[in-house]
């Protein structure tokens, strides 16, 4: 279980959400089996859309990240409940490339600096809202928070960390996401750009023992703040044998027949969680008949 926070300072001029994603992210690679990098990425990426999915405002609504860049690890996707809780997979799992000059994981190489960070909200009515902005670094964070101020026009904050051990397992992974609201005073806005300038990674600060509500009392520093709420947050894909169902009958009869004539059965895996679907060839033809073929 992750846990995620959310505080507010005392005169109301900054909000921020911060998590501990650390069992989150282990857990994706653990189903991903993630190399070293694409762990640091997409951990990263899961982690702010958990943050950006608690910042919704309806229950049904949900949120999905994605960044598709010019670097070898393609497409990667995260996709966040209004609760935090999430889901995501990167195209290449396993990416091999050499550790930047720092000694710390190359994330910006392994997803590429050209390319595009998208932003979709679904209320699960009408069209969903798609919003785009090129991508600043590549190094994730400083794209999220590119994305608040190009396309929303909100001062923000954003650290995501993702700690990887020697034995490629995630050790502790973790963010925040601050926001000035209308209204800030001078001060407020002198107060957090202080305490972002002061602020340790977040991965350190996470193995040394602090937790959610600490990585926003720092964000906060000099604010006063107040922890709203704290609540469980974890990896978590609702895929049902009935929504591939769906997915397969959206192929249309005639694709179906030639995949149970050719095949004689449809093995069809979730991308979010791996798990693994099987349709015989009569479970195929039956879906096609659902589509009136
Ligand atoms: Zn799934």
């Amino acid at each position: 279980m992750g846990t995620l926070v959310r505080a507010i300072a005392q005169e109301g001029g900054a909000v921020c959400y911060a998590i501990d994603s650390t069992d989150i992210v282990a857990e994706a690679e653990r189903i991903h089996e993630t190399s070293a990098v694409v762990t640091a990425a997409l951990g990263r990426l899961i982690t702010a859309a958990s943050l950006m999915g608690a910042m919704l405002k309806g229950e049904e609504d949900s949120l999905t990240l994605r960044i598709t860049a010019d670097g070898p690890i393609g497409s990667v996707i995260a996709a966040a409940d209004a609760e935090g809780n999430v889901k995501g997979y990167a195209q290449n799992s396993v990416v091999e490339i050499p550790l930047k000059s720092n000694g710390k994981l190359d994330v910006s190489g392994a997803l590429g600096k050209n390319g595009h960070l998208y932003v979709i909200r679904d209320s699960g009515a009408g069209e969903p809202y798609v919003g785009l902005v090129p991508l600043r670094s590549g190094e994730v964070a400083e794209d999220i928070a590119g994305y608040f101020a190009d396309s929303e026009q909100v001062p923000t904050v954003c650290a995501l960390g993702v700690l990887v051990g020697p034995d490629l397992t995630v050790q502790a992974a973790g963010g925040y996401i601050l926001q000035l609201l209308p209204g800030a005073a001078e001060e407020e806005i002198s107060a957090v750009e202080a305490a972002a300038a002061a602020m340790p990674p977040v991965t350190s600060l996470l193995a040394g023992g602090a937790d959610a509500g600490e990585l926003a009392r720092r964000a906060l520093a000099g604010l006063d703040p107040e922890i709203l709420d704290s609540r469980p947050v974890e990896y978590r894909c609702a895929c049902t044998r009935e929504r591939v169902e769906r997915a397969l009958i959206s192929l249309g009869p005639r694709e179906l027949e030639a995949m149970a004539r050719e095949d004689g059965q449809a093995e069809v895996s979730c991308h979010f969680c791996r798990r693994q679907y099987r349709f015989s060839k009569s479970e195929i033809l039956d879906l096609a008949k659902r589509n009136g073929g």
